[in-house]
């Protein structure tokens, strides 16, 4: 099928159309619909050994999936906290006008035919002494547990931004915050927008330097009489620098003004003002990006502190072998935080738990990475992208990396971007 948006489109509708009316989803309604002693029963009712995953993002669902084609006698439970699937890859094309949002957004409903149980609840706690997850519906059991659930942003890291949140998106997470950022784009009609970028580690280190390409082609597209102003407090863009760099170049000359070595150190939502290493800057609109850690819950759980370390051989995690780590909380391995590595790195995992469960030791397995990151909306896009190939290192038991890039943006880099995303939005929740 060609990738354009309408068949994008047909790929969504018909994944969540079709899925909805299915038997099972009706079945893991009803198991999960009263949650706190039933839900927890019905959720062993479907095998032997229980498998508790929280997270229904990039990483989570891959487990899922994985593990359940792998083992379908098992009974998995996904535990996520928002009611649809909302897909960060592809985000920066909705700001863009590339995409529209409900090409990013998918419905749980097909998880059931899969049989995998849905639970739509926010994690409270871990009881690991009791093997027990604690959540706003109640208690869920388990055999073992798999933590995938991404990122929060470490707020204190730019005074004012707190109070200024309901002014200046961040957009770094999945849902709603996506859609205040591209109202606060659309409202924008001309002047200074900024968007300021944090010291790495962060999720998707490209992301942010996509998005400058995305917003500035809004802008273009829209004829403003615009400055989109840069603070990066890296010396140089996180991945693809000269690819990103020379597309601002190239395509967004007058608009896009790249500022390296610039630390945001405060905000003012209410003068509308940015201090910085060099000075303060006044912008009409903004998006500023918190620096990042594992989400709050893998500290509630004592599993980790600004990330949490694993095992590498086979992800479990340091702090509890009978606990599993997936995705954007894992620090300490060359592993970037993407969307395709949560994906590759749930299906390893889906091993993994398989293995400990028939009582086997899991030789170690490998991930790997691909990230398109588009920098043009015109006739699809184009993108450029990074790949990296991991190998397991059996003497220093760690991966050893090697990393690959074409910075020449293309439309075939475009396609098998959207090609990309389309076959993993279907293997997650197809
Ligand atoms: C703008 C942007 C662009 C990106 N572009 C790309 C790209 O092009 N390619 C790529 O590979 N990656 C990309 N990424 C990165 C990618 O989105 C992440 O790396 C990926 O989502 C990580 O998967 P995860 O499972 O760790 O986290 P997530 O996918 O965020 O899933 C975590 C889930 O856990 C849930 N959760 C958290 N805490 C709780 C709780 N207490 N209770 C219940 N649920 C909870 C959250 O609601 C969330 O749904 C991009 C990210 C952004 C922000």
């Amino acid at each position: 099928m060609k990738t354009t948006r309408r068949n994008l489109l047909k790929m969504a509708a018909g994944s969540a159309g079709a899925l909805l009316a299915a038997p099972g989803f009706v079945r893991a309604q009803q198991m999960f619909d009263k949650p706190p002693v039933g839900g927890a029963q019905a959720a062993n009712a479907g095998g032997s050994e229980r498998v508790v995953i929280i997270g229904g993002g990039w990483g989570g669902l891959s487990v899922a999936r994985a593990l359940k084609q792998l083992r379908p006698g098992t009974s998995v439970l996904v535990i996520e906290q928002n009611p649809l699937f909302m897909s960060c890859p592809m985000s920066n094309l909705f700001l863009g006008n590339v995409l529209h949002l409900e090409d990013l957004q998918f419905s749980y409903a097909s998880l059931g035919a899969h049989g995998i149980a849905f639970a739509q609840e926010r994690v409270t706690g871990i009881d690991r002494g009791a093997s027990r997850v604690e959540t706003t519906g109640g208690t869920f059991e388990y055999d073992l547990l798999v933590l995938s659930p991404g990122i929060d942003y470490i707020w204190d890291s730019v005074p004012g931004l707190w109070e200024g949140r309901f002014d200046i998106p961040i957009a770094f997470k999945p849902g709603a915050e996506h859609l205040h950022l591209k109202q606060t784009i659309e409202a924008f009609q001309g002047g200074t927008f900024v968007l300021t970028i944090p010291e790495a580690p962060i999720r998707c280190p490209p992301g942010p330097y996509e998005r400058i390409a995305m917003i500035a082609y809004n802008f273009k597209k829209r004829g403003l009489k615009a400055k989109l102003i840069a603070l990066d407090a890296n010396a140089k863009p996180m991945s693809k620098g000269p690819g990103f760099l020379g597309a601002y170049d190239e395509l967004y000359k007058d608009i896009v003004e790249y500022l390296p070595n610039h630390k945001v150190e405060s905000v003012d939502h209410e003068k509308k003002l940015i201090r910085h290493s060099f000075g303060e800057i006044r912008y009409d609109a903004a998006n500023v990006i918190p620096a990042m850690q594992a989400a709050t819950i893998v500290r509630t759980a004592g599993i980790g502190e600004r990330w949490a370390e694993i095992n590498p051989a086979d992800f479990s995690a340091k702090a509890d072998p009978r606990v599993f780590l997936v995705g954007d909380v894992i620090g300490g391995q060359p592993f970037p935080k993407s969307g395709f590595m949560a994906n590759t790195i749930g299906k390893v995992v889906a091993k993994h738990v398989a293995a400990r469960l028939d009582g086997k030791g899991g030789d170690p397995l490998v991930p790997s990475n691909v990230c398109y990151s588009m920098v043009d909306g015109d006739q699809g896009g184009r993108s450029i992208w990074v790949s990296h190939a991991f190998a397991w290192n059996a003497t220093e038991k760690r991966y050893d990396s090697e990393q690959k890039v074409d910075l020449k943006a293309s439309h075939d880099n475009a396609d098998s971007g959207y090609k990309w995303a389309r076959s993993v939005w279907s293997e997650m929740l197809g």
